[in-house]
């Protein structure tokens, strides 16, 4: 029997790992493999990471994650490269299902599957895919290759509006790219992005091609009313068309909101089934960072070692 099972290799997964591991839970961590995402997490698809405290020129993604997991190791982490396919919930115990069918008994669980930004079904998307195309403003709007330049938001609900006013801060212009002829954000959203000099929206449109040669130099756009094709030059693209938390496997046992993240309790990392907790994007529909993350992951270990001990300690 694990005292503690963590599910998910990218900040909130690492972090829950790095202290669990020195509150003596010798937890046993599944990185993933392919489902939703990769082991490491959403960082590892981007170049430079500016705003993760500690690194004060900046760090490859992939290199923050490989350094965190390091640190998890040393204080003890036991790493499984596999995804899980399901949970098993009994009152007095969990049992997680591996990919290849092995079931592995706990006492405690902590998810932190994160969620998967959704992005456009292009082969162009892919290609430019961190060389101009990124599913982040907040993230990489600051970077200098979109300094002063002209950027577009794809998408038309309240984090695509949040994030084109963020992009204001650097861009020379901003464009949103919607494809109905009024947005979904909140009321006072749409306001101030209608009404800001910096921002055009472009009614009625949807990107159908990512357009440049090494590096994203523009957009081919095409009008959902008359069919007319143009092309828009920005040196970058962000697309903010949603997000979907990494939940399947739960099939339906933990309390979700009404997009799927799951909900912890008031002033805790618990979910709704007592001895699981959440952290990281999974349950954080609203500021998504790896900070944010990372803090979630401390916050759900600490919770768990506190109820560990409060069920098990004699
Ligand atoms: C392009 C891009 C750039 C970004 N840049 C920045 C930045 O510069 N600064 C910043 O602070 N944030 C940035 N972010 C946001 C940041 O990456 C996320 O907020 C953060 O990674 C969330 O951490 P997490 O641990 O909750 O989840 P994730 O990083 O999403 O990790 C989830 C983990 O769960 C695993 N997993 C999923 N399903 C299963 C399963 N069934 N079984 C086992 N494992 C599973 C995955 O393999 C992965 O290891 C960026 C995001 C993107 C998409």
């Amino acid at each position: 029997m694990e005292k503690v099972i963590i599910i998910g290799s990218g900040p909130a997964g690492l972090t829950a790992a790095i202290y669990t591991s020195r509150a003596n839970l010798s937890p046993l961590l599944f990185e993933g493999f392919q489902a939703g995402g990769m082991p490491g997490g959403q960082l590892m698809t981007t170049n430079i990471v500016e705003n993760f405290p500690g690194f004060p020129e900046g760090i490859p993604g992939p290199q923050l994650m490989e350094k965190i997991r390091q640190q998890a190791e040393r204080v003890g982490t036991r790493f499984i490269m596999e995804d899980v396919q399901e949970i098993k919930v009994d009152k007095q115990s969990f049992t997680v299902v591996s990919m290849i069918g092995q079931e592995y008994e706990a006492q405690s669980i902590i998810i932190a599957t994160g969620a998967t930004a959704r992005r456009l079904p292009l082969d162009s998307e892919k290609k430019f895919w961190t060389k101009g195309v990124s599913a982040c403003a907040v993230c990489d709007g600051a970077l200098p290759i979109f300094r002063d330049k002209d950027l577009a938001i794809i998408g038309g609900g309240d984090s695509a509006v949040e994030e084109a006013g963020h992009l204001t801060n650097f861009a020379g212009k901003v464009y949103i790219i919607h494809r109905r002829d009024e947005l979904r954000a909140s009321k006072i959203l749409r306001k101030r992005a209608e009404e800001h000099p910096k921002i055009e929206i472009l009614w009625n449109k949807t990107v159908i091609e990512f357009l440049g040669e090494q590096i994203l130099t523009g957009l081919k756009l095409k009008d959902t009313k008359t069919g007319e094709v143009s092309e828009l030059p920005v040196a970058g693209a962000f697309e903010a068309i949603g997000h979907a938390p990494n939940t399947g496997f739960l099939k339906g046992q933990l309390e979700t909101n009404e997009s799927g993240y799951l909900i912890t309790r008031p002033n805790s990392m618990m979910t709704s089934v007592e001895g699981i907790f959440a952290a990281g994007d999974v349950q954080d529909p609203k500021y998504r960072q790896a900070v944010s993350a990372a803090g979630s992951g401390c916050m759900a270990a600490t919770d768990c070692e506190r109820w560990i001990c409060g069920m098990y300690c004699d």
